[in-house]
């Protein structure tokens, strides 16, 4: 039903919050990266998922694979490469347990991918590509996922793209704009935070700034917004739709998660059309997304806490 295509990594977490080294004495090994954890969120929902990209060929690629298999994503179209190691990133938690990143990637596997390495097989079965994240920084992998979005958009593929604006790892603010917007310019369907709707548009008020990222091509546009819940806007309907009250572990994953319970609703509604969408329709794929988003927080970790459809059914009807 979807393919998701990005990066691919493995963030290393400290065992505690604070910054200090001395009293974290360890990391745990949490496989991700945002189009990773889309892929298993969809999964665990119940649709088919397969993702594309490359990692290297050593132990952290072997290691994603093999968990994304576990989870039931398709990855026959994952390259392992010598070229370039699998990307890693480490991850301090401060004591309010915000996180900040340092990324190993110079370059990473993932960087590396080309379009000459794209599988088209997976284009005659999906319905939805979703890409995102920090895959449109560097090259070649920016050029071959913008002419992967084209392809998919040519073909009829719906596309999703999640910005997920990653800012130390972009050149400078103006680059990180430009080809941000080169990806609106190729997507159906966006899902951005509020910080990301701001940078991009230089707006505060999410209704002005919805409007101006529906300008670059958008259809349909969802703004994240934490525990207050998601906005959606369609061009005609624009609404926010408040979150599910849960005891939050960690929000790793929580877009993510939300993504999938977009693309699931897009699926199972068997949508073709974003601009045939009712307002209840649209908010209670919002509903939906939310609830999956919320159960993604009570758990450590991003690919360990996104729920089964089970789980969202019975949020949904508490
Ligand atoms: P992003 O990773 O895009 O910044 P958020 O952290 O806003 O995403 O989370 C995505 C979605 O998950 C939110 O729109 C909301 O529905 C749900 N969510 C996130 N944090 C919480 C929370 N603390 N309580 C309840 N729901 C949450």
């Amino acid at each position: 039903d979807i393919m998701t295509m990005g990066e691919m990594l493995i963030d290393f977490v400290p065992l505690k919050k604070g910054l200090s080294s001395k009293e974290n004495e360890g990391f745990l090994r949490m496989p991700g990266g945002a189009p990773a954890n889309v892929a298993v969120g969809i999964a665990r929902l119940g649709l088919s998922s397969a993702f594309v990209g490359k990692v290297g060929r050593d132990p952290f690629g072997g290691l994603l694979i093999e968990t994304l298999e576990d989870n039931g994503v398709e990855t026959k179209a994952i390259i392992q490469t010598d070229e370039a190691k699998t990307t890693l990133a480490f991850v301090t938690l401060d004591e309010t347990g915000d996180r900040d990143f340092t990324f190993y990637r110079d370059p990473g596997a993932d960087m590396l991918y080309q379009w000459e390495e794209v599988d088209l097989e997976l284009f005659k079965t999906a319905k939805i590509f979703h890409h995102g994240s920090i895959s449109l920084i560097n090259q070649p992998v920016r050029d071959t996922t913008l002419k992967m979005a084209q392809m998919a958009q040519d073909m009829g593929i719906m596309v999703s793209y999640d910005p997920n604006l990653r800012r130390p790892l972009w050149e400078n603010e103006q680059t990180a704009k430009q080809w941000i917007i080169a990806g609106l310019k190729t997507a159906d369907l966006v899902k951005l935070s509020e910080e990301e709707l701001e940078f991009i548009t230089d707006e505060k008020e999410i209704n002005l700034g919805a409007k101006k990222i529906m300008a670059h091509g958008p259809k349909l546009i969802f703004v994240t917004l934490g525990a207050k819940g998601s906005y959606f806007y369609d061009g005609k309907n624009s609404k926010i739709v408040p979150g599910f009250k849960v005891k939050v572990q960690d929000t790793t994953g929580a877009g993510d998660g939300f993504v999938a319970g977009v693309l699931f609703q897009l699926i199972k509604n068997n949508v073709s059309d974003l601009n045939l969408l009712s307002e209840s329709m649209l908010e209670n794929m919002a509903l939906f997304a939310n609830a999956v988003g919320a159960l993604t927080t009570k758990e450590k970790g991003a690919i360990s806490s996104l729920p089964k459809l089970d789980s969202v059914n019975q949020l949904l009807k508490s």
